[in-house]
């Protein structure tokens, strides 16, 4: 019988240092389950360091290490989206090359699949140790607003390293949205997900491609590719400033009519003034975020682009 096929997804950007590192430690991998046929998919994001000479010299020398290289640094997303477009695997992984992603777990994450029925096993990260005391809070206020917002669940904690079933690849696959927001598309699929839950890894060498700055506006990502919440509370706080301004009107009104028409109250008039335009820019700023998407969408520009690919 001929064996089952599965392929390694692995998004790189500058990982000259920890992949290395990555490969040996997939190879074990490999080893153990004799079973499978697998193949590599390492998917150079446009690095600027050796990564693209290092995975080049793996494929030369392992048949099984396939490879695309991007034009430019095009974003992990993309990266992703590149690499299950190009994997023929029954099963496909998706990991890091930093080994946060344990490669370790493939196995249990395979025998989940294969004996107990799921369709996708993902992964999440019972603490975040080592990581910054504000980023954690900040991606825990993250999760609790979103998952109030959209109706597709996140995960709090969880990573993109996954093990799906073929079904699971193609529905992915057949997202072709250009603003890819990976953990809610993941979700957004559905199937019958296990998540398996391990204690946070620091990365093996290098360093981490997310500053805060790139994780706030990523989060915005996230929210607006998923939620329409937004717009709504921009359409709500107008109803809202329209009903006091009605009851100001009604309470001058009054005023007026009982104790005359002294001229006054400048200063609460320039609050007003201000208070309500920065409400108003407030929602046009909401608005342009979406409109931004939509116009970004309509562009229909590609996802990626690939400047090299191996020969294997
Ligand atoms: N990555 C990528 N393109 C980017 C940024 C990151 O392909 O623009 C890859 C990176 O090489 C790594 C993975 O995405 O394999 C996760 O990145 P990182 O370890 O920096 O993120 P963290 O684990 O700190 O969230
Ligand atoms: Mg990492």
């Amino acid at each position: 019988m001929k064996k089952e096929k599965i392929s390694v997804v692995v998004s790189c950007y500058n990982e000259e240092e920890a992949l290395p590192f990555f490969y040996e430690e997939i190879k074990k991998v490999e080893n153990e389950m004799k079973n499978l046929d697998f193949e590599y998919i390492f998917v150079d994001d446009g690095s600027k360091d050796k990564t693209l000479s290092i995975i080049r010299e793996l494929s030369k020398k392992d048949k099984k290490v396939k490879y695309l290289s991007f034009s430019r640094n095009f974003g992990k997303e993309s990266a992703m989206y590149a690499g299950l477009k190009y994997s023929k695997g029954d099963f496909v992984t998706v990991m890091d090359a930093d080994l946060q992603d344990p490669p370790s777990l493939l196995p249990e994450m395979y025998r989940l699949i294969k004996e107990e029925g799921y369709d996708q096993v993902g992964t999440r990260r019972s603490n975040r140790k080592g990581e910054p005391v504000i980023r954690s809070f900040f991606a825990r206020m993250f999760y609790r607003i979103i998952n109030k917002m959209s109706k597709v669940e996140m995960v709090d904690g969880a990573r993109d390293f996954r093990l799906m079933k073929r079904e699971v690849v193609d529905s992915i696959l057949s997202l072709e949205e250009y603003n890819r927001y990976s953990k809610g598309l993941f979700s957004f699929v559905g199937y019958n997900t296990k998540w398996i839950n391990y204690n946070n890894v620091e990365r093996v060498a290098g360093k981490t491609k997310w500053s805060f700055w790139k994780l706030f506006k990523y989060a915005i990502e996230g929210i607006t590719a998923f939620s329409t919440v937004p717009l709504a509370f921009a359409s709500f706080l107008g109803v809202f400033m329209c009903l006091l301004a009605l009851v100001f009107i009604i309470i001058i009104i009054v005023k007026t009519i009982i104790y005359g028409d002294p001229v006054g109250g400048w200063p609460s008039l320039a609050c007003i003034i201000l208070f309500t335009s920065g409400v108003q820019l407030l929602c046009i700023g909401i608005i342009g975020q979406y409109l931004s998407k939509t116009y970004l969408e309509t562009k229909n520009r590609p996802i990626y682009i690939v400047k090299e690919k191996d020969k294997n």
